[in-house]
């Protein structure tokens, strides 16, 4: 029963998803802008507008996939290729998945191409992810193979509020803002409050992996794929992953007025590892 719900609920937000994206392309007119007008709108407002926006037919992932498929088996290993392939690593295709793509495509496209396509695409999966190593890197795909959002980019702006690593995806920037929330094993949001004058506050939900949620004076929670947590603005709290596994919450901003985030001190390792005893 609950894995019907939890199934529903991932087709729900999948949906919700796909129906918002809306590919904003520039690079026509920005580069051929003068030299062929018609191009570049053609470029950015019909290819990139109309047909890699469809997502509903088929999401942005797949037509990574089809697009470096079709370039590489061109031998089309120019700038366009880079773009695409940093562009397929945004839509969610890991290290290890773009590494077993050009090997199968060597087969049938050639296997030059295949080495030109490698020597792009190992800068392009190399950046910044340096510090994991390569055990870390592979933990991190095999999280992201049982997660339906991507696990996004290093959380670089938050850092200083976090202790140990963790990943920041935007899954919605209109109407309400939704980001995915990755974090390492142990890795956890320093206490913080999420201030407003009426309104505001947060939701999580859970998505993959196994984590916590302790609000100031109250026993932790336990965050599972699907659990739902309501966060009233103004209380004090902190939330990660468990000691054993990675873990991903969606993180939901409510509307409020005045709203601001108070990052207050680290959790500290005592405190959370009485958590799991
Ligand atoms: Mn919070």
């Amino acid at each position: 029963m609950n894995r019907i719900i939890l199934t529903a609920l991932s087709v729900i937000l999948t949906l919700n998803v796909m129906a918002q994206e809306k590919i904003v392309q520039t690079a026509g007119r920005d580069q051929l802008g003068t030299f062929a007008p018609k191009f570049a709108q053609l470029n950015d407002d019909v290819l990139f507008g109309e047909v890699w926006s469809r997502t509903d037919s088929l999401g942005l992932r797949d037509r990574s996939l089809v697009t470096i498929t079709s370039l590489i088996s061109q031998g089309i290993t120019d700038s366009s290729l880079i773009y695409h392939l940093q562009s397929a690593k945004r839509n969610g295709i890991t290290r290890t998945e773009i590494s077993e793509i050009i090997t199968h495509i060597a087969f049938y496209a050639g296997w030059p191409k295949a080495w030109a396509a490698f020597n792009l695409a190992k800068g392009v999966w190399a950046d910044g992810e340096g510090d994991g190593g390569a055990a870390g890197d592979a933990a991190r795909e095999a999280f992201q193979r049982e997660m339906i959002f991507p696990i996004g980019e290093p959380n670089t702006a938050y850092a200083d509020y976090f202790t140990g690593r963790s990943y920041l995806a935007p899954v919605s920037r209109e109407q309400v803002m939704v980001y995915n929330v990755t974090f390492e094993p142990r890795c956890r949001n320093n206490w913080h409050i999420h201030h407003a004058t009426s309104g505001g506050g947060q939701v999580l939900i859970g998505v993959a992996g196994r984590g916590w949620y302790r609000e100031e004076g109250k026993p932790a929670v336990e965050i599972l794929p699907g659990t739902v947590i309501n966060i009233p603005a103004g209380v004090k709290h902190w939330h990660g992953a468990a000691a054993d596994g990675w873990f991903a919450h969606l993180a939901i901003e409510v509307a409020g007025e005045n709203t601001s985030n108070e990052w207050l001190e680290p959790v500290t390792d005592e405190e959370y590892d009485a958590l799991e005893k």
